[in-house]
């Protein structure tokens, strides 16, 4: 991986932990606030309760009044009663004194009432006070705690600071102004390439782009998302275990006018793929980076067919399976596209896995032989 890349990879973790201990902090006083909220319901009802408790005892008291006045009407009627003339006037102060009573009864009634209401007010009020005196309890914790919170939050946020500033003075001025600006519009300015995909804007890149990624000798962007991609060489799928007895593989044609080679080294370059093309009593070579697939020089074309016109060639090469036709391969312009180079990727493991035990199993049967 690119330096620079590496870095950027550690830069976007250090913003990605200063926004997340940023947003950390400024929630805290508003879980604060929250409990401070529920506290000054709590106490809206307790005063609430409290109001009802003295409401109901002025009640109580007029009711009060209201009996003794009426039982002071009564004795007043009885003493008027010893002097009236009448009978009529008998049975006049009779009636006011029954009413007077009935509405004694109806005061009392009252006063009962509110009597049994009073014991339900009083455990309202007991409620709303011990809920008061637990949630003033939990607020002061709560407030303890993000206290606490935020400090722990401000030391490593301050220290995250020190890391980024550290990591940006150390990243080439362009790629982090190209990070900034991508970082500005989407959140992130770094992305994974995987499975031939950008992982932050999940738009397939071009075969090109992809290998160019993997081969990481520079700084390849999203065409879709513009941000800078890396690769992960762990992330890749494992490849399929290769079973030889079960599935044999096909083995070259040695016929065929095309043939492909696979070479550890070559010139001044490192692993290559070759290719051999058979025209007429001529033949042509076109050489490819085993990583990248990207063309090595030109096409070199000589006189006779491959074998004897490119011998130096073909020492110490494993031949691979692989057949396109020309027009396919100029196609391709100069790169090999992903799939074609997956394929004889494949290839290249199986013929090396094929060589690796037979040699093995041979060894093993010849000593074999020879104790017996
Ligand atoms: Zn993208």
């Amino acid at each position: 991986m690119l330096p620079d890349v590496q870095k950027l990879i550690e830069l976007q973790q250090a913003d990605r932990e200063i926004l997340r201990l940023k947003e950390e902090i400024a929630a805290l006083p508003k879980r604060v606030s929250t409990i401070e909220a529920k506290l000054a319901g709590t106490k809206a009802v307790l005063e609430k309760a409290k109001a009802a408790i003295k409401t109901d005892e002025a009640a109580r008291r007029k009711y009060e009044t209201a009996i003794q006045d009426l039982q002071q009407r009564i004795s007043k009627y009885r003493d008027q009663s010893l002097e009236v003339k009448t009978n009529e006037q008998y049975k006049a102060l009779l009636h006011e004194i029954q009413f007077a009573e009935q509405d004694i009864r109806i005061n009392e009634d009252k006063i009962l009432e509110l009597m049994v209401n009073a014991e339900a007010r009083e455990k309202d009020v007991k409620a709303a006070e011990r809920e008061l005196k637990e949630e003033t309890a939990e607020i002061e914790k709560e407030k303890a705690d993000a206290r606490q919170r935020t400090a722990e939050d401000e030391k490593q946020l301050a220290e995250w600071n020190a890391k980024r500033d550290h990591l940006r003075s150390a990243i080439g001025a362009d790629l982090l102004r190209h990070y900034d600006r991508v970082s500005k519009y989407r959140g992130t300015g770094i992305s994974e390439a995987r499975d031939h995909k950008c992982l932050a804007c999940q738009v397939m890149l071009r075969p090109q782009t992809y290998n160019e990624v993997r081969a990481a000798n520079e700084i390849v962007f999203c065409d879709s998302c513009q941000r800078i991609l890396y690769h992960d060489p762990t992330h890749d799928k494992p490849v399929e275990p290769v079973v030889t007895h079960k599935r044999r593989r096909p083995h070259p044609k040695f016929e065929s006018s095309q043939a492909w080679y696979y070479r550890s080294s070559f010139e001044e370059h490192g692993e290559v793929l070759l290719a051999f093309i058979n025209d007429h009593g001529r033949s042509r070579r076109r050489v490819f980076d085993l990583a990248t697939g990207r063309e090595i020089g030109d096409i070199l074309e000589r006189e006779g067919e491959y074998r004897l016109a490119f011998p130096e060639d073909l020492s110490d090469a494993i031949r691979l399976n692989g057949s396109w036709t020309e027009a396919e391969m100029d196609e391709w312009g100069r790169e090999l596209p992903m799939v074609i180079l997956d394929v004889l990727h494949r290839d290249l493991d199986l013929a090396r896995e094929e060589s690796r035990p037979r040699a093995k199993d041979e060894a093993i049967a010849s000593e074999h032989s020879a104790a017996s």
